[in-house]
């Protein structure tokens, strides 16, 4: 089967999407620390949110300073950007490549409470792009079936303390292989066909609860570890179509784990080393995509194999895989530090 054109090399898409604050939130911090100036452009910090001749307003707990710095991405979300609208401009956009026969991989990155769980899983009422991307692509599928058969199989694991468990059929820690056909393999992966978009938010409701969780938790939250979605679609020309002809592609929809540093969670003894590994994959992503970015002007080394995360996507970012990035950030002033450290690297992602 002919592929369609190969996207650009190495291609990363960085939007940036703002939450809504929290009533409690505008309560304690009246002040926003974002201004969304348009579709591609907003200011952190911005100067007229110091008041009249320079008075600081109540801001509790963190340094206001009058940044104004001004950031460019290829897409930003204001706070009242649906799921919908935020699906329509990211992933959507790569499904047409998937189709065509390439990996791609979409990751929402950010802080513990930024938004990228909503974004990517959502709610009941407000399914997010893992639901969104199915029905689309159930959708496609149906559109051109005539001429296509297609296979859609789902797989959905986490990346714990550098251990990979399956989130489906609860087992792991499984290990990853490198197969000259098939690419990256984690061995032991359950693999299942939901018959419905709705099944399949089932599954993944259920999937979530297999996420690890610990009590001590300031949050109660699964903020270290990374969720891995997968889609693999199998295709084939109904028409003349030969069992070489048979052409996989896979999809990797990620909700990482929070980017705030480990020392801010005071890990001690076994959580420390929890909290080290997990920044271990966390910052082997962040490199990866760094040298992906700088990658564009000269050749650079990917370091794939620096963690279990970089390793299990290695077949699915740079090369000729589409690859978008989604920053989800709170635009209030408590979390001011972690906004400012989302943005600066998703500009460094570019
Ligand atoms: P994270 O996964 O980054 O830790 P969550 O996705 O859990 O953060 O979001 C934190 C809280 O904010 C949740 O209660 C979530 O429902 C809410 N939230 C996040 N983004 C939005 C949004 N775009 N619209 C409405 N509520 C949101
Ligand atoms: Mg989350």
């Amino acid at each position: 089967m002919a592929l369609g054109p190969p996207p650009e090399e190495g291609t990363v898409t960085v939007v940036v999407r703002v939450r809504p604050s929290m009533p409690n939130e505008r309560e304690r911090a009246a002040h926003p620390v974002l201004r969304v100036l348009d579709q591609h452009i907003l200011v952190f910090d911005p100067e007229e949110a110091t008041g009249p001749s320079g008075s600081v307003p109540p801001f509790r707990g963190h340094k206001h300073q009058g940044k104004d710095l001004k950031f460019v991405f290829d897409r930003v979300f204001e706070e009242k950007a649906t799921q919908e609208e935020v699906f329509q401009h990211t992933t959507r956009e790569v499904l047409d490549s998937v189709l065509n026969g390439y990996n791609c991989s979409v990751f929402a990155y950010g802080a513990t409470g930024a938004g990228k769980t909503y974004t990517m899983l959502g709610s009941e009422e407000n399914p997010g792009i893992m639901y969104l991307t199915m029905v689309e692509l159930y959708k496609r599928i149906e559109a051109r079936k005539e001429e296509k058969s297609c296979e859609v199989l789902v797989s959905y694991q986490e990346v714990y303390n550098e251990q990979i468990h399956d989130l489906l059929e609860p087992k792991g820690p499984l290990a990853i292989r490198e197969d000259p056909e098939k690419g990256v393999v984690v061995q032991g992966l359950s693999f299942h066909q939901p018959a419905s978009a709705e099944q399949l938010l089932q599954m993944l409701a259920n999937g979530n609860k297999n996420r690890t969780q610990h009590p001590t938790d300031a949050n109660n939250t699964s903020s270290r570890s990374h969720a891995i979605f997968q889609i693999y679609v199998k295709q084939q020309d109904r028409v003349g179509g030969l069992a070489r002809d048979l052409q996989v592609a896979k999809m990797s929809l990620v909700d990482l784990a929070g980017s705030e540093r480990a020392s801010v969670t005071n890990a001690k003894g076994e959580r420390l080393r929890e909290g080290a590994n997990i920044n271990r994959s966390l910052l082997a992503l962040i490199n990866v995509i760094n040298a992906l970015a700088d990658a564009k002007s000269k050749k650079t080394h990917i370091p794939y194999r620096d963690s279990k995360l970089t390793r299990l996507l290695k077949d699915s970012i740079g090369g000729n895989c589409r690859t978008i990035m989604i920053a989800a950030v709170s635009p209030c002033a408590l979390a001011y530090e972690d906004t400012y450290n989302t943005l600066k690297y998703a500009n460094r992602a570019k």
